[in-house]
């Protein structure tokens, strides 16, 4: 698969930044959060029942009562989850890459971090080269640390929040919050949940997306199970290629893989192209079309024999247009 986007990581930025404002102004604008004061939820303004209790009360009869648990129940949730696990199987964990709020704080603090240290987690080892894909040598700050911790809070705070008006009426909430009127329990959901964030998104926050989190892992497992996914595919036959770069996509990738590895060692990959990104600059300044990029069909399948080398080679001969 041969990418025509220009702007890739920009236009990557934006769908994060609007995915994470959709999921902060969700339960704010009625689209969906489940009221437990109401017992039942909202979707998109309307109350989201399943008709249930009128039932049970002789208000509505037993067609009825199919009726609503089939179209606002199973319908909506097997089929938006077929919908999501067929783009995954697929395209990978697109969904991680592009949309996931989760995802987006990984990067934000991978990249102060970075700023601040060298290294894109505490639990790194050695700190990465300073020279950049495109050539600048970016050397570590220690002020960074400051927003690092700025951001750490306020992201944890922020999750905090939001993830209690998809409990509570949001109007209630807020207007507790800015009043400094939240009640016992709202004080001790907000700073126990702050807490535990700023826990994770400073210590754990790989480990959650490789590991701990069902979203991420059921579509790895049905990305892996089609092998003829999209999936970052490198091009071996100009491998010797890399003898004179330091590992940029190595050193770009935000779940710390190797890019250029087999499909099954990228398990977790999240589509996110930065390692592409970062190869294209590399390869920018010789003005050589990039050793990475997405492949998929043919394309994507494991290459072995000297017959399937050749065949990569063809299917890499146009790329790099990006
Ligand atoms: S694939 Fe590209 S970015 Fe990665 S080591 Fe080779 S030249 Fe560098
Ligand atoms: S391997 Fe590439 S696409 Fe996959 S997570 Fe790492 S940088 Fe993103």
């Amino acid at each position: 698969m041969k990418m025509q986007e220009k702007n890739l990581q920009r236009n990557r930025l934006i769908l994060q930044i609007s995915f994470m404002t959709l999921f902060v102004l969700a339960p704010v604008l009625d689209i969906f959060r489940i009221d437990l004061n109401l017992g039942h939820g909202i979707l998109l303004g309307q109350n989201w029942t399943l008709g249930i209790d009128d039932f049970i009360q002789g208000k509505a009869d037993i067609n009825n009562a199919v009726f609503n648990i089939i179209v606002k129940g199973f319908i909506p949730l097997f089929g938006g989850g077929a919908l999501f696990l067929w783009v995954a199987w697929r395209f990978g964990r697109l969904y991680c890459g592009w949309l996931c709020p989760h995802f987006f704080v990984v990067e934000m603090i991978n990249g102060l971090m970075i700023r601040a240290s060298g290294k894109p987690s505490i639990w790194e080892k050695k700190a990465l080269p300073e020279k950049q894909p495109d050539g600048h040598i970016q050397k570590p700050r220690s002020v960074y640390w400051l927003w690092t911790i700025l951001a750490v809070v306020g992201f944890a705070f922020l999750w905090a929040v939001a993830l209690l008006t998809y409990l509570l009426p949001p109007a209630e909430i807020y207007g507790n919050l800015f009043s400094f009127n939240l009640t016992r329990n709202q004080s001790f959901f907000i700073s126990v949940a702050t807490i535990l964030f700023c826990i994770e998104f400073t210590f754990a926050r790989h480990l959650f997306c490789r590991f701990a989190c069902a979203v991420g892992l059921f579509q790895s497992l049905v990305w892996m199970a089609n092998p003829r996914a999209m999936v970052v595919g490198f091009n071996r036959d100009r491998a010797a290629e890399c003898r004179d770069c330091n590992n940029a996509c190595d050193n770009a990738c935000p779940m710390r893989l190797k890019p250029r590895t087999l499909k099954r060692k990228m398990f977790t990959c999240t589509e996110c192209a930065q390692c592409i990104s970062a190869c294209v600059q590399v390869q920018k300044a010789k003005s050589l079309p990039t050793l990475l990029q997405w492949v998929d069909k043919d394309c994507a399948l494991p290459v072995v024999t000297g017959r399937e080398q050749k065949k990569q080679k063809d299917c890499f001969e146009n790329g790099g247009d990006y």
